[in-house]
């Protein structure tokens, strides 16, 4: 199994071991390595499960076809929605239903959950209640670039498994898109209005986890505008320039006040469910603090 992928040996072993033994759990967690890779690895289990031949996955029976050109009635893929960067809670639910029914052709069926981390705390909520009736005819395997994204519950109910390393340019690509967004952000913050504001932090309303994170990688600009209004050229964040613009456009009082309300709606929208809530409250609070 696994030949053809770089996947760390460890992993490999463990895996083909319990297989082998038929003591593979219910719901696996993969995570780590590159999103390409965590998805074959994904598919390559559910062909191994699904197999006819004795050597699995042979790669050659009609079960193995099948998987590899994408058709197999008993591998469910589940992924974020084409009108969306999120994986909705009625696909999830939609697992649900079809977990009930025998699989079509094999003994298992087999839920791919590809990119967990697109899911919400209410669709991972809502798998949850699948995850507790398991069915002993279905596998779920979920990808993430890391566990820590799903919530405890959900990494509690399954066996957590690391392919390899999260691959580097990955995250800097995706550290770097936030760093852009805070940036732009709190740019358009010092020289905007309301209405402007609100229509750039709509497309988080279908991201929480790109919403937490560009809340706090504003934190830091903030701060070296307060750091730069005390008379300190010792700016440590990536945008000194947005953080003297914000030093001008804020009095010292304003800026701590920002800064406080910011940490503020992060934390809150870290705990809740439904970050949308703090979403809409954002600009006003911080246009209240701007127009005071
Ligand atoms: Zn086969």
């Amino acid at each position: 199994m696994f030949e053809n992928l770089s996947v760390k040996t460890d992993f490999k072993n463990q895996i083909e071991t319990a297989f082998k033994c038929g003591r593979l759990s219910h719901a696996l967690i993969f995570e780590g390595s590159s999103e390409e890779t965590r998805f074959k690895t994904a598919l390559e289990l559910a062909k191994a499960v699904l197999c006819k031949s004795e050597l699995k996955p042979c790669g050659v029976c009609s079960s193995c076809l099948k998987a590899e050109s994408g058709n197999h009635p008993d591998i469910h893929i589940i992924s974020k929605a084409a009108d969306s960067s999120m994986i909705k809670i009625d696909a999830v639910r939609e697992i649900r239903n079809k977990a009930l029914l025998l699989p079509n052709e094999s003994t298992k069926s087999v839920f791919i959950i590809f990119e967990a981390q697109l899911m919400n705390a209410n669709a991972q909520n809502a798998l949850l209640k699948i995850f507790e009736e398991p069915q002993s005819h279905v596998l779920f395997i979920l990808t993430c670039p890391s566990k820590a994204s799903l919530l405890e519950t959900v990494i509690s109910r399954a066996t957590s498994y690391s392919i390899g390393e999260e691959v580097a340019s990955e995250k800097n690509e995706k550290t770097e898109l936030i760093r852009e967004k805070a940036n732009a952000l709190l740019n358009c913050y010092i020289s905007s209005n309301e209405l402007s504001f609100m229509k750039m932090t709509a497309e988080f309303q279908k991201d929480k986890q790109l919403f937490l994170e560009v809340l706090k990688e504003m934190l830091p600009v903030i701060r070296d505008g307060i750091v730069f209004q005390s008379g300190s050229k010792e700016l440590l964040s990536d945008f000194p320039e947005t953080a003297k613009a914000l030093a001008s456009a804020l009095t010292a009082k304003k800026s701590i006040e920002l800064y406080k309300e910011l940490s503020a709606l992060a934390d809150e929208a870290e705990r809740s469910a439904n970050h949308n809530l703090t979403l809409t409250r954002l600009s006003s609070k911080l246009y209240d603090i701007k127009n005071r």
